[in-house]
């Protein structure tokens, strides 16, 4: 994963933050797992599910037709978070030029890690993890399953979350 600076990660943990807000109204109460399907409705997005010709591409955004695809043999989870990683490009990236986003395996990519990437990543965990609730969860189980389950991810995204709050 490329390094996001610090003000980079503040800047995109509170665009997600914001997007949570303007949906749910409040984070401290909103309903776990995060209902991504309610997020797509706000901003007027399509949800595609398919399978790829190339099978290392897990998810597609599609700017001019605010679609996102994703694969639909993906376990639920990941789904979830590959439709949240391109919601990171839409709402990080506007001023980009790029129409095609496509999101794949990490360990089929080549090379570094484009920044772009590690920041719709970032903000994908953000927006189904927001912060402060991790941290709660985190303080009452210290258990990775557990929040896996609460959150509707799975146990190696709640991991680099916590990793990356530095709080493992
Ligand atoms: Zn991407």
């Amino acid at each position: 994963m490329a390094i996001l600076s610090k003000d980079q990660i503040i800047s995109i943990e509170s665009s997600a933050q914001d997007v949570l807000l303007s949906v749910f109204g409040n984070i401290d109460s909103v309903e776990l797992p995060i209902k991504i399907s309610e997020i797509l409705e706000k901003y007027n997005f399509n949800l595609q599910k398919g399978k790829f010709k190339d099978d290392s591409v897990v998810g597609i955004y599609d700017k001019q037709n605010s679609t996102i695809y994703v694969n639909v043999d993906d376990p639920y989870p990941r789904q979830v978070f590959t439709v949240a990683h391109e919601l990171g490009h839409y709402f990080l990236h506007a001023d980009k030029h790029q129409e095609i986003y496509y999101r794949k395996e990490l360990t089929k990519l080549d090379g570094e890690n484009p920044p772009q990437e590690s920041e719709a990543n970032w903000f994908a965990a953000s927006l189904l993890m927001p912060k402060k609730l991790i941290l709660k969860y985190w303080e009452l189980t210290q258990d990775i399953e557990k929040l896996a389950q609460i959150f509707g991810v799975s146990p190696s995204a709640v991991y680099f979350r916590l990793k990356n709050l530095q709080l493992i």
